[in-house]
Order: structure tokens, then C-alpha cells, then sequence
């Protein structure tokens, strides 16, 4: 047989190697960043448009490079990090693949600009698809400014596999935060769509954390410190009492690298037990040092995963340093050496007698009764889709019973005789008797079907109702967990929110949803971001499905509340109103069936 092996020519090899580098506009972001850092700039700046989509700049005052260095750098395998193979174990510096500007010339179009401080001139080159366009002086201060426009350009696969803009400007705003976590020594902007993200002057750790998540942040940090012969650690946890039902805020570095580690995020966690409830997260921002020599962080291309060589030992003592200083904290709150007076109260507030906080807890918390306004809400609602229903319940497209004889029979020659149809069964699954057996209902999943369906139509026709506020409600997220619900804002005002105001750190919310108590907005916007957070990229649904499926979720009866006969009934109605009644939104069955045949068998 004849040869036919061939050597891919650069740029396909180039364009298959960026496929595992750049999955999205974040990875170029990060790949970006971390030149800069390694170049020691004492400031970056990142621009993004179309959350990276159409054009992603990277500015920063570092080394640069010479005019050879400016072309040489976007061939595969070009680095100035490593030499030798040694010295592949002992990395002090972000990137050492050389593989990075390679794969982002392959698959976008570039525009680098940069000059070294013993130049009078900078030099520019434009490439295309790994291809070099030209290359000329230019006047610039000392530094590197690369451009990059139409990332995917050439793979539409790709390009077509991007998610939303909200989605990848997560993306990108995670990536940032990482690095501008690990780096307070330099200064950081971010501009997105014309406007100011982000602007994170030189600082200290703690600082850094307070910029970029919030002032309130600062009195939730707890300082951790301990050295041993291994590993150092410094950082801060936070407060047990403000854990997340997301896992918000987790920041675990080694060696100034983000690192995630389900091993050490689980002494972490041990560390916080007995502190905070069941299922709850706990922020952290830790730093580890350990001896360059000791960690392989080979193993993992986009380098997120590391591996230890004495990773027990450094699990034991990051669960004790922490536990130490959680114990410290909680015999003597007021003790922080570091303090920092630029983030003591302000003024206005020093002579203000502390109100103390209260916990509100409502123990009656029972959708079906508080609002009278839902309940009409949902009747006119109902009322659209009966009709409708009646005729598919008689063809059966929807619910798929095991007999076809129950459809729409629910109310029967029971009620008749006894006046009762319904009874709840350990306050989670409502039970009906039906023609020819029993119906079984999970009474949250059948209550989430129901909002589920009432969010979307709301969020689509923009009909919903909202409840005016007294005093507009002030609620404290990260300027990053702004800036998401933002990009969602129209949406949730479908629904029924009004935001008075939406920036920076704080949000003031004049108006809700009907169906929700102010007392649990702060919940239901935290699992919301959660949700958003926590979304399986390429899932492939909408914002709005994922909004309806979040508050639909948060809203819903819970297991465990009891429902008089009446609220029975209704959610029953309300449930067979629905388009699809028999699944849930997150596709789980909502009810099933036993039919007489059934239960005959089981008595053969
Ligand atoms: P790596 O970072 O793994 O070395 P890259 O492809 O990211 O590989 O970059 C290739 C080389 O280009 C780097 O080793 C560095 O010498 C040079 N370089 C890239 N970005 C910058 C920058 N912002 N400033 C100075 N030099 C840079
Ligand atoms: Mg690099």
C-alpha cells in the first residue's frame, strides 16, 4: 500500500491545538491576562464587546517585545517561560506552552501591538487565521496591546456552540476575577460594552476581595494564616452565618494560580462543620505556597487541576488552620489585626445605635393562602387554558395515564357520596380518587409545573402583576452577581420585579412578584444566580426557561407543608390547566397513576 501519512501544515495543526486552549472568549481573556502578568505589567486593562464574541482587547504596561519577538510569538511552541526540560518543574510563571497566541491567531484576527522600554519604536502586526497580514512600526508606550476580533471566525461549529452573551460574560468576569484575585499588586480595569465593570486600583488581598465583591464583603472575612515546612497559607474565609446555597464565592489559589481541587475544597468544608447548615456552601478565598517543585501542574491543559505530592498533609492542615481561626473568630469577633480604616463604617453611620438584626421566619409560609391576588391571578389564567385542556385531555397528547379512562374524570361519583376527592399523604404527595384507581401528586413538583408555566407566560406576554413595596427593599450582591441580574432585568420585570436601583454593588427593588414575600426575595434572587451560575453550559435553553425554572423552583410548596382540602383541590386544578401536567420542569414525573387492573395484579 502506497505511504499516506502527511504532516498537517502549521495552521491546521494550530487550529486543532486551539480547540483545546480556547474553548470561548474567556479563554482568550485568561490566555491574555496571564501574558501580561507573566510580563509583570503593573496595569491591565481589558476591553470586551458582545461578551468577546466580536472583540476582545487586552492593554498592558509590561515588558513587550522586540520586533523578532512580535512574530516569533504566535508560532506554536514559541515561549520565553522554559528552556530545558528541568525547568518544566520548576514554573513561576503563568503560561510555559507557547501555545496560547498560536491557537488565538489560528482561529480569529489579531492585532498586536508592543514595544520594550530600549525601543523608540513598537512594532504592529495584523494576522488572519494564522496567517501574518503585516507588520510595521508603531509609536506606543512601552507594553502590549493585543486585539482580538472575530474569535471563531473560521469555525462556525464553534461559533454556533456559544452561549448567550450573559452566559459568556460570566465566563469572561470569572476569569477576571481569578486573576485579579491572585494579582492585588497590579491594577485591573474591565470595560464591557462601553461601560466600566471594573476598576481595581494597586491594593492588599483583602482589599482586592472588597472591591471586587462588595464593601459589605469586608466584615464576613475571616483572616486565615499558617506556615508550615510544606505550605503556607493566607486568606480569608467567610463567616459561616453567610454561607450560600451556591457555591458563590469559592477561591482557592496555588501559587497564584486558581486552582479547583474537590479534594481540598473538601477540607474546607469539614472545617465548617457543625457551622452552617446542611447543603450550604461557605465562601473562601485561599492562598497556598508551596515549593514550585513539589506540584505538577502538567497535567491539565487549560491548567485549572493540580497535583501535590503530599496532598494529605496539606488537606489536614487547611482544615485546622481554618477551624482555628473560625474558633478565634467566634470567642473574640472584634480581634483583626489587619484592619483596614479605610473600610470602617462611614461616617454618617458611626453615631447610629446599631439596630440588631432580626431573623424573619414565617412558619405559616403557605402560597395558597396569602395572596388572594394569586389566586384570581391564576383562575383568569386558567380560565385561557381550559379550554384548550378539555380537548387535549380527551385525545390524551399530554398526560400519559396508565388507563386513558381517568383523563379529566376527576371529579367523580366519590365526591358525591362522601363530598371529599382528595387527602394529602405524609404532606408531600396529594392522593385523588379517580373513575378507575388513585392519583398520586407530588405536590411540589406539581406546584413548581404550575408557576413554571405562569412565569413563562408572563415573561412572554409581559402581563404579571406586582406588588408595590412600602419602603424599596435594599439588598447587598456582588458587583459581578449585579452585573448577571442586569443582563436579566427585563425578564425579571416581566414577572413582576421593579428595580429602582441596579448598580455597582447594591440593588433596590421598589416592586415584587405577587406570589413571592419580600422576606424571601433575598432567597429567591440567590438561587436564581445560583441557577444561572450553576447552568450546564450548551444545555441549549433560554433565559427565560431558565428564569421560570429557577423561581418556579424557589416558590413552590415545599415538601413537608400541610394543604387543607381546599389547597388540595386547587393545586389540582391548577395542575391539569397546565399544558403539560405530568412532568415537572426539570422533566421529572409530577404524578402517576394506579389503576384498579394495577392494583388487581398486585393481589394475584
Ligand atoms: P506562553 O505564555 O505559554 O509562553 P503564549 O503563546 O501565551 O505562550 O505566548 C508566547 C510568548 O509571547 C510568551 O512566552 C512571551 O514571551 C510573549 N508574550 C505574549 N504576550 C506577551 C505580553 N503581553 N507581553 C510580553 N510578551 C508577551
Ligand atoms: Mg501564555
Amino acid at each position: 500500500m502506497a505511504d499516506i501519512i502527511q504532516l498537517l501544515p502549521d495552521h491546521v495543526a494550530n487550529q486543532i491545538a486551539a480547540g483545546e486552549v480556547i474553548q470561548r472568549p474567556a479563554s482568550v481573556i485568561k490566555e491574555l491576562m496571564e501574558n501580561s502578568i507573566d510580563a509583570k505589567a503593573s496595569s491591565i486593562k481589558v476591553v470586551v464587546k458582545d461578551a468577546g464574541k466580536t472583540i476582545i482587547q487586552v492593554i498592558d504596561d509590561g515588558l513587550g517585545m522586540s520586533t523578532t519577538d512580535a512574530r516569533l510569538c504566535f508560532e506554536r511552541h514559541a515561549t520565553s517561560k522554559i528552556r530545558t526540560a528541568d525547568d518544566l518543574f520548576n514554573i513561576h510563571t503563568k503560561g510555559f506552552r507557547g501555545e496560547a497566541l498560536a491557537s488565538i491567531a489560528a482561529i480569529s484576527h489579531v492585532e498586536l501591538k508592543t514595544k520594550i522600554e530600549s525601543l523608540e519604536l513598537g512594532t504592529q502586526i495584523y494576522i488572519e487565521g494564522s496567517k501574518v497580514i503585516s507588520q510595521e512600526a508603531a509609536v506606543m508606550p512601552k507594553g502590549t496591546t493585543i486585539s482580538v476580533k472575530n474569535l471563531f471566525y473560521n469555525i462556525p461549529a464553534r461559533r454556533n456552540f456559544l452561549k448567550s452573551n450573559t452566559v459568556e460574560t460570566r465566563h469572561i468576569i470569572d476569569e477576571f476575577h481569578r486573576l485579579a484575585l491572585a494579582h492585588p499588586q497590579i491594577a485591573f480595569t474591565m470595560l464591557n460594552n462601553g461601560s466600566t465593570v471594573f476598576n481595581l486600583p494597586t491594593t492588599s488581598k483583602r482589599q482586592r476581595i472588597v472591591n471586587i465583591f462588595g464593601a459589605k464583603t469586608n466584615e464576613k472575612l475571616v483572616p486565615v494564616i499558617e506556615e508550615t515546612d510544606i505550605v503556607k497559607v493566607e486568606g480569608f474565609v467567610i463567616k459561616p452565618q453567610f454561607a450560600k446555597k451556591s457555591k458563590g464565592e469559592q477561591f482557592f489559589f496555588v501559587n497564584n494560580r486558581f486552582i479547583k481541587s474537590p479534594y481540598l475544597n473538601h477540607a474546607i468544608l469539614s472545617a465548617f462543620e457543625g457551622l452552617m447548615k446542611e447543603g450550604m456552601h461557605p465562601g473562601y478565598f485561599l492562598f497556598l505556597e508551596v515549593d514550585t517543585k513539589s506540584i505538577d501542574i502538567n497535567i491539565h491543559p487549560t491548567k485549572t487541576e493540580i497535583k501535590f505530592d503530599d496532598e494529605h498533609s496539606i488537606y489536614a492542615m487547611l482544615r485546622s488552620s481554618i477551624k482555628h481561626s473560625l474558633g478565634q473568630f467566634s470567642i473574640a469577633p472584634v480581634l483583626d489585626f489587619k484592619k483596614n480604616s479605610e473600610l470602617d463604617t462611614p461616617y454618617a453611620y458611626n453615631k447610629k445605635n446599631p439596630v440588631s438584626p432580626t431573623i424573619e421566619v414565617d412558619r405559616n409560609f403557605n402560597p395558597f393562602m396569602r395572596d388572594t391576588p394569586v389566586r384570581s391571578k391564576t383562575a383568569s389564567w386558567e380560565a385561557m387554558y381550559v379550554g384548550l385542556k378539555q380537548d387535549e385531555a380527551q385525545s390524551g397528547k399530554h398526560i400519559e395515564f396508565e388507563s386513558k379512562e381517568v383523563n379529566g374524570s376527576l371529579n367523580d361519583t366519590y365526591e358525591e357520596e362522601t363530598g371529599q376527592t382528595t387527602f394529602q399523604l405524609q404532606n408531600k404527595y396529594i392522593i385523588s380518587l379517580i373513575k378507575n384507581g388513585i392519583l398520586v401528586i407530588h405536590q411540589n413538583l406539581a406546584h413548581q409545573r404550575v408557576l413554571y408555566e405562569e412565569i413563562l407566560k408572563n415573561i412572554t406576554l409581559q402581563e404579571a402583576v406586582s406588588q408595590q413595596l412600602l419602603f424599596p427593599l435594599k439588598l447587598q450582591f456582588s458587583k459581578p452577581d449585579i452585573e448577571i441580574i442586569k443582563s436579566i432585568q427585563e425578564q425579571l420585570e416581566h414577572t413582576g420585579f421593579v428595580f429602582s436601583t441596579l448598580k455597582d454593588d447594591t440593588l433596590e427593588i421598589s416592586g415584587i412578584p405577587v406570589a413571592v414575600l419580600e422576606s424571601d426575595i433575598k432567597n429567591v434572587l440567590e438561587q436564581l444566580l445560583a441557577d444561572i451560575k450553576g447552568e450546564v453550559p450548551d444545555a441549549g435553553f433560554s433565559q427565560n426557561d431558565l428564569l421560570a425554572k429557577s423561581l418556579a423552583k424557589s416558590l413552590a410548596v415545599k415538601v413537608g407543608t400541610s394543604l387543607n382540602k381546599e389547597e388540595q383541590e386547587h393545586l389540582i386544578h391548577q395542575l391539569f390547566a397546565c399544558k403539560e401536567p405530568a412532568v415537572s420542569p426539570n422533566n421529572k414525573p409530577v404524578l402517576i397513576t394506579l389503576d384498579v387492573a394495577g392494583i388487581d395484579k398486585k393481589f394475584m
